[in-house]
């Protein structure tokens, strides 16, 4: 039986549940640019057998029985990310991203009393570099920082906070960024005040490894990457320590092995290790690198197209895989923005744009990217479809004026999702780009 026919006769509702999101991610233009769409040969690894095992520790020092092929799957995992990174330390068990995040902490930090400094989450950061909402953020000190007047890094700004908070860590790395990421500027202010640098590269990790993007490994101490954005592996997570942060401090592997397990986790999940392996294989392929180049070639074209509908992007386009667009021009709110681009089939996560004057939930921008409809083989002439059918949304919604008291907010909010599911507009647009995707295969 394949593993389908088996889920639709033990449990046909969940079967059918997959079905239809399946359907969904093959109709969507998916623009969240932090999906992606796996390869089968990386799906096929989870799942499996491996699934059922026990294996907590690592490579030749577990606690059960059992182990032997485990560790082979393990090994290679590690020493495929220590190649393709260039870094001599991996640890290729963090379930997900903000595990690796906290991982790092707690490999280095000292509860209530040690510093975190990254980037606040309204500027591009992530909840778990230190915000306080976050784990990250209550268990260890914490000092954001914020992006410049022009929306860039402001490297000054950097250093004087640096210098006088003395975190013990810096996090550089983010959700919502779209231009280079300087590390050596981060490591000479990291340095100066004996901080470790971690290079949170878990949206540019695909670009970084196919020279799209500059390299961290010179740089940081530490790495951490998620494997399910542009790296377009299963969920997960790697954790490195560069040559840079064995030098400074020769336990940094050791430290993150031990915070993983017994740290924070116990037994890995050895489906997923198997499939980060496969993930890493494939991304050390020329064909991984022409993808790469091609998300970036995508991402300039679609923000030169939106730029020419007078859309306000942030920092005024992206070096990278994403793009942040500033709606206030428009006078359209990110939400409402984000919920009519999905009645037309197009997928975008509302985001805050640097110096936002409205709350997180209803932010004023939306953010979006091209990995997952590279990966269908779109190119540049497709961004400009993708473009003007944006820009059509857009238009179509620009009379929605959301209110700023809350209670009519709300009431605003019901009356428009009541009528926006059936605005025959977005519904062309919708068919349009429905046709249009079919053309171009999901994995
Ligand atoms: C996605 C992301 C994370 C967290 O990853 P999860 O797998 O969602 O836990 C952490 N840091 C950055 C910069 C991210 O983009």
């Amino acid at each position: 039986m394949t593993p389908m026919s088996a889920l639709q006769k033990t449990d046909p509702e969940i079967a059918k549940l997959i079905t239809l999101e399946e359907k969904r991610q093959r109709e969507v233009l998916e623009m969240i640019p932090s999906e992606n769409y796996a390869s089968q040969a990386v799906r096929s690894a989870l799942g499996t057998v491996l699934n059922n095992k026990y294996s907590e520790g690592y490579p030749k020092k577990r606690y059960y029985q059992g182990n032997a092929v485990i560790d082979s799957v393990e090994s290679l995992a590690q020493e495929r990310a220590k190649k393709l990174f260039g870094v001599p330390h991996a640890n290729v068990q963090a379930l997900s991203g903000s595990a690796g995040n906290l991982a790092v902490y707690v490999a280095l930090l000292e509860p209530l009393k040690d510093k975190i400094m990254g980037l606040s989450l309204a500027f591009g950061g992530h909840l778990t570099h230190g915000q306080p909402q976050s784990a990250t953020g209550q268990f260890y000190k914490s000092t954001l920082y914020e992006l410049g007047r022009d929306c860039l890094l402001d490297f000054d700004a950097i250093e004087k906070q640096a210098v006088r908070e003395k975190p013990k860590i810096i996090v550089c790395g983010y959700t919502a960024y779209p231009r280079i990421i300087d590390f050596k500027r981060f490591s000479q202010i990291a340095d100066k005040v004996g901080a470790y640098l971690l290079a949170d590269i878990s949206h540019i990790a695909g670009l970084i490894v196919t020279d799209q993007h500059p390299d961290p490994a010179p740089y940081a101490h530490i790495l951490m990457t998620t494997t399910h954005k542009t790296l377009r592996g299963p969920r997960g997570a790697i954790i490195m320590a560069t040559a840079k942060g064995l030098k400074k401090d020769p336990d940094l592997g050791k430290k993150i092995d031990s915070a993983i397990i017994p740290g924070i986790q116990g037994g890995p999940h050895d489906d997923q290790t198997a499939s980060i392996a496969v993930m890493l294989k494939e991304d050390s392929t020329p064909a991984f690198k022409t993808y790469a180049k091609q998300i970036v070639k995508n991402a300039k074209a679609l923000a030169t197209y939106l730029s020419d509908f007078d859309f306000d992007l942030v920092s005024g386009g992206t070096d990278n895989h994403l793009i942040l667009i500033d709606l206030r021009n428009k006078n359209v709110n990110g939400k409402v923005a984000a919920i009519a681009l999905e009645v037309a089939n197009i997928v975008v996560n509302a985001n805050g744009v640097p110096f936002d004057t409205q709350p997180p939930l209803y932010p004023s921008g939306i953010r979006l990217g091209p990995p997952a409809i590279t990966t269908r083989g779109m190119k540049e002439p497709q961004m400009k479809k993708v473009a003007q059918w944006i820009n059509r949304v857009i238009e179509e919604v620009k009379k929605e004026k959301l209110p700023a008291e809350k209670d009519a907010r709300n009431e605003f909010m019901k009356d428009f999702k009541s009528r926006v599911y059936k605005n025959k507009n977005l519904l062309a647009i919708a068919k349009e780009v429905k046709l249009f995707t079919s053309k171009f295969p999901v994995p």
